[in-house]
């Protein structure tokens, strides 16, 4: 099947997914980002367009009731989705997409039966340290903090639902094991190294 591949990465909160999709995305070619549509507010240094797309409630439930989502789900009180255009387009020109998405979606895509898809799980080496790692980035309150600690422990119970498990002890590695993953994928026998559809002979 002449067709990228999809590589959904999940994560608890504070596990460091944001950090290391900075560090993967350039380094790889071939590889586009799916920019998700929330209802959600803008946070300061987001760009419309490049981090999300930016929705009302109204014009995020009219996209999602034209099928306009691959996937979608309720996080933290506010809508997030998958558009389906972009994904599909991409897909066919032979891109690898990759998704940054909730448990909940990962869940919807894995039984969709979405072809050529791979499910990725960012874990913490243990809660202590997500706590300390989400305490640090100075971004939350102690109550959200709380509550994203009590959303990691389900969170982590649907790790049986991915591929891969990455362990973000040091972020180098775990940044190359993303790497391997990926590109382990591209070099299965229907693709050539740069992530490129081949025809393979018939065999006989
Ligand atoms: P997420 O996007 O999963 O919520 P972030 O990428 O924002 O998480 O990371 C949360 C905090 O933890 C950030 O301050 C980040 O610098 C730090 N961090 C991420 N990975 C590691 C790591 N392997 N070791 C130490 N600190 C880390
Ligand atoms: P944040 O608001 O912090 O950027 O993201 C909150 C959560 O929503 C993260 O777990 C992120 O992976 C998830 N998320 C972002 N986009 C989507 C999406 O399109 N679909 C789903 N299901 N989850 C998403």
């Amino acid at each position: 099947m002449n067709s990228g591949s999809l590589f959904v990465i999940s994560a608890p909160s504070g596990a460091g997914k944001t950090t290391l999709l900075k560090m993967v995305l350039p380094t790889l070619p071939n590889l586009a980002f799916s920019v998700s549509y929330t209802t959600r507010a803008r946070r300061p240094g987001e760009i419309d367009g490049r981090d999300y797309n930016f929705v009302s409630r109204d014009e995020f439930l009219r996209l999602r009731d034209k099928g306009g989502f691959l996937e979608w789900a309720e996080v933290h009180g506010n809508l997030y989705g998958t558009g389906r255009a972009q994904v599909e387009q991409e897909m066919a020109r032979g891109l690898d997409i990759l998704l940054d998405i909730d448990v909940q979606g990962a869940r919807q895509i894995r039984e969709a039966g979405v072809t050529n898809t791979w499910l990725l799980f960012i874990a913490p080496p243990d809660m202590a340290e997500l706590e300390r790692r989400l305490t640090s980035r100075g971004t939350d309150l102690a109550e959200i903090i709380a509550l994203r600690l009590a959303n990691a422990r389900q969170e982590m119970a649907s790790i049986g639902l991915y591929d891969f498990v990455v362990l973000n002890d040091q972020l180098e590695r775990a940044a190359d094991t993303i790497r391997a993953i990926i590109i382990a994928e591209r070099s299965r026998t229907r693709r050539n190294a740069l992530g490129r559809p081949i025809n393979l002979p018939e065999t006989p």
